[in-house]
């Protein structure tokens, strides 16, 4: 059975983002990019599959600039079989990612499409559900386990008051929650044989997707700079300090 899996290059987690003088997005030159660390996990949960022989091929698939082609590269270092860059250099939102995805599942024909649960760039949390209502797939979304038995995909979802555990019909789309699994990192040989692995490159036209974004982005603030702390001498001069000067007691 063939996997699906979606890679967005993102800012890298360990960078602190720079919101632009001009308030319209976050500084991206000369800023460290890597795979959106939810993908990362959706990788490694295609590679668990197969490696337990119920996956047979993994395509991985990015939507982006050129550069993207890295992020590709190095899920194939982790395992993926091949992958598909659809080149763009304009602002892709979920709904046109989706479409372009849904497009590829239909030349496709996965049986289980693995994306994250948010990129953690624009935090949408939209695009796997989409995707799922576009295809007409079943979705088990925040997924901190998956089994795929029978011909079905059991899934267990991380939900507020706990977990809950549902059965869906392949195929299905699965977004992966951070304890789904923990990445392994690429060692240097298989950085070195995905090289070598096939990487087609087509852009949304070829798709016949429309990407012109549907929400416009009016501005982008940073959050709140938080005051210094400061040390106190006695308990006693902390309980006036919260009751006189923060207020909350
Ligand atoms: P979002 O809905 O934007 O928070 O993204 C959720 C997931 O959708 C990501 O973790 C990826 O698996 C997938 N995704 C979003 N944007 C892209 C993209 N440009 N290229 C490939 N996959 C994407």
């Amino acid at each position: 059975m063939k996997a699906l899996v979606a890679v967005k290059r993102v800012v890298d987690y360990n960078v602190k983002v720079r919101v632009k003088a001009d308030k319209t997005g976050v500084e991206l030159a000369n800023v460290k990019m890597a795979i959106n660390p939810f993908c990362e996990i959706a990788v490694e949960e295609a590679v668990r599959l197969k490696e337990k022989g119920i996956v047979s091929e993994i395509v991985v698939v990015s939507i982006g600039p050129k550069e993207a082609q890295e992020q590709i590269r190095t899920a194939m270092a982790l395992g993926a079989d091949r992958g598909i860059l659809v080149e763009t250099g304009a602002e892709v939102q979920p709904l046109a990612i989706a479409k372009l995805l849904k497009a590829i599942c239909d030349q496709e024909q996965p049986q289980l499409v693995i994306v994250g649960k948010q990129a953690i760039d624009d935090d949408n949390n939209q695009t796997g559900q989409m995707l799922a209502a576009l295809a007409g797939y079943g979705q088990g979304t925040f997924a901190s386990v998956v089994k795929v038995e029978g011909g079905k995909a059991i899934v267990t979802r991380e939900i507020d008051g706990g977990l809950q555990t549902v059965e869906l019909n392949l195929p299905a789309v699965v977004t992966t929650d951070l304890r789904l699994n923990e990445p392994r990192y690429a060692a240097l040989p298989n950085i070195m044989k995905a090289k070598k692995k096939p990487l087609d490159t087509k852009t949304p036209a070829d798709y016949g997707v429309d990407v012109t974004p549907r929400v416009k982005t009016l501005k982008v603030e940073p959050p709140a700079e938080r005051s210094a702390g400061i040390k106190v001498k006695s308990v006693e001069e902390l309980v006036a300090k919260l009751k006189n000067e923060a207020k909350v007691i």
